[in-house]
C-alpha cells in the first residue's frame, strides 16, 4: 500500500528537511559517478533512490530503505547498475554493516533484494522489526541461508530498542505510518550513531508530536 500523492509530498518535505538539518554532507551516486570517501569523523549521506540512502563514516556503512525493486510510476527507483551492485554487495556496497528497513512497502523493501545482499555478504545484518522479519521468513526462498543475519526488534512507543550487533549503534524507534488503510502497517524510524552524530530516518512516518516526543 502506498500513501496518496499529497501524503507523499508532505512526508517528503519533512523528510528532506530533517536531512538538511541533520546530515553533514550528502551526495547522489549514479552509475557514472564514483562515490566520495569519508574520514573517521566525517559523515557522508549518499542518496540512492526514493527513500533509500547510505550513511557512511570511516569504515562503517549503513543502508536504509535501499534494497527495493519496485518501479512504481512517479516514484524514484535505482538504475540497473546500482540495483545490481546493491544486491550483489559490490563496491561501493561491499562493506555494509547493516541494512535497515523501516517498513515492508514495496518502494522501501524487497525480500529478494535483501536476501541477495545478505547471501553475498555474510558480514551484513538486517536490522528491522517483526513485520519485515516475518516477510523474510515467509517469502525468502533462501531464508535458511540468511536467518542468522536478521535482527528483529520490538520497540515500544516509550522506549527505543538498541542494536549494536552490526558494529554501529542503532536506535529502533516505533513510529506510525498513519491510520485508515495504513493502520496495520507498522513503521519504524532509526537513529544511526556515526561520526559522533545522530542521523534520523523516519521512513513513511506520520508527522505528529506524539510520534517523536519520547525520542
Ligand atoms: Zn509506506
Amino acid at each position: 500500500m502506498l500513501a496518496t500523492s499529497n501524503q507523499r509530498w508532505l512526508m517528503s518535505v519533512v523528510w528532506v528537511s530533517l536531512i538538511q538539518i541533520l546530515f553533514v554532507s550528502a551526495t547522489h551516486v549514479t552509475a557514472e559517478e564514483p562515490m566520495q570517501s569519508s574520514t573517521d569523523t566525517e559523515v557522508i549521506i549518499t542518496y540512492l533512490a526514493n527513500e533509500g540512502i547510505m550513511v557512511s563514516s570511516g569504515d562503517k556503512h549503513v543502508l536504509v530503505d535501499a534494497l527495493f525493486r519496485s518501479r512504481i510510476p512517479g516514484y524514484d527507483h535505482h538504475d540497473k547498475d546500482i540495483q545490481t551492485k546493491l544486491e550483489s554487495a559490490k563496491e561501493p556496497f561491499d562493506k555494509i554493516n547493516a541494512i535497515l528497513v523501516t517498513h515492508y512497502h514495496a518502494d522501501h523493501f524487497s525480500v529478494d533484494a535483501v536476501t541477495q545482499h545478505l547471501i553475498n555478504n555474510h558480514n551484513t545484518l538486517l536490522v528491522t522489526f517483526e513485520q519485515v522479519a516475518e516477510r523474510m521468513q515467509e517469502n525468502s526462498s533462501d531464508y535458511e541461508k540468511v536467518k542468522a543475519q536478521i535482527r528483529s526488534h520490538v520497540p515500544t512507543t516509550d522506549a527505543a530498542s538498541i542494536d549494536e550487533s552490526s558494529g554501529v549503534r542503532i536506535e529502533v524507534i516505533k513510529l506510525s505510518h498513519g491510520g485508515g488503510r495504513f493502520a496495520e502497517t507498522r513503521n519504524m524510524g532509526f537513529i544511526i550513531h556515526l561520526g559522533g552524530k545522530r542521523i534520523l530516518h523516519i521512513g513513511d512516518s506520520q508527522i505528529s508530536k506524539a510520534c517523536f516526543v519520547n525520542h
